[in-house]
């Protein structure tokens, strides 16, 4: 499997689009893996992961052709993660597409009420496709085996971080989420991870959090090591597990390198804009 990291950012992106605090002040003098737009990713070429307002900009950065685009799981409706204003320009004269195949998205009922609200009955001449998914249950998607699980990110909506599987190799992508609910972790024993990818929004701002307390809503690098600790002693990761952090806040307050150094010791990889991992 092929994950490629298009954006790493949190909402509001990094350098922050209205910001001129110190932490995007020396985003924008370093630039390189210190420029974060809002988080994404593309697995095995055609499948996105959230479709947020960075996507076009991102295809051009990374030369990415999105008429090829097969599938969008999207994770929940906050506004980096999900844009679909863009949708109405895959349709009539503004897209000519080799195949004329539907672009499917995933996602969950406020995604769906999102999508039907932005378009207002014009179905786009069906050349998108909305498929509302429920969690825990799996989805075939050409060679994906898709699973929403439930994510800990906001009470009134039913948010999923996804099991994503392709043939032998198995990878969770688990933001936005707080501490994973209970619920979801009765699912993961069925599982091997062969990558996951955790919520870091706060950085190193939840390090003081006692050995029985978690974050909610978001992760930082203390939870993250809870969560890869539990894992590992679970049985649904091991070594070998690729453990990779991303959706990075300004208010996390460390560049690339200096979280990079950070973390050298819990063994996270520090996902950057454009950043390819195969597993
Ligand atoms: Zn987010
Ligand atoms: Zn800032
Ligand atoms: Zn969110």
């Amino acid at each position: 499997m092929k994950i490629k990291f298009l954006g790493t950012a949190a909402a509001e992106g990094w350098p922050a689009i209205f910001c001129s605090c110190d932490a995007c002040n020396k985003a924008r003098m370093l630039k390189g893996k210190n420029i974060r737009t809002r988080s994404s990713c593309l697995i095995d070429d055609y499948y996105m992961v959230d479709f947020g307002a960075d996507t076009y900009m991102n295809s051009l950065r990374y030369g990415i052709d999105l008429s090829k685009l097969k599938s969008v799981f999207v994770t929940h409706s906050h506004s980096d993660h999900f844009i679909p204003y863009d949708f109405e320009l895959r349709y009539g004269s503004y897209a000519y597409i080799e195949d004329r195949k539907p672009l499917m998205i995933y996602g969950n009922q406020s995604v769906k009420k999102l999508f039907e609200d932005t378009f207002k009955g014009n179905d786009l001449d069906g050349s998108v496709v909305f498929n509302e998914i429920e969690p825990y249950k799996t989805y075939r998607v050409d060679h994906l085996d898709l699973t929403p699980h439930l994510a800990d990110h906001m009470p009134d909506e039913k948010c999923f971080v996804y099991v994503i599987q392709s043939g032998k190799k198995t990878l969770l992508y688990g933001h936005d989420s707080g501490y994973y609910p209970e619920e979801t972790w009765k699912n993961f024993p069925k599982y091997k991870f062969d990558a996951v990818i955790l919520d870091c929004t706060l950085g190193p701002t939840d390090m003081d959090l006692g050995p029985d307390e978690v974050w909610h809503g978001h992760m930082g690098i203390n939870t993250d090591e809870k969560v890869k600790k539990r894992l590992i002693k679970m049985g649904s990761a091991n070594e070998n597990t690729k453990f990779i952090v991303t959706h990075f806040s300004h208010n996390g307050k460390l560049l690339y390198d200096e979280l990079k150094d950070f973390v050298s010791k819990y063994g996270f990889i520090v996902a950057y804009d454009g950043m390819e991992i195969e597993i």
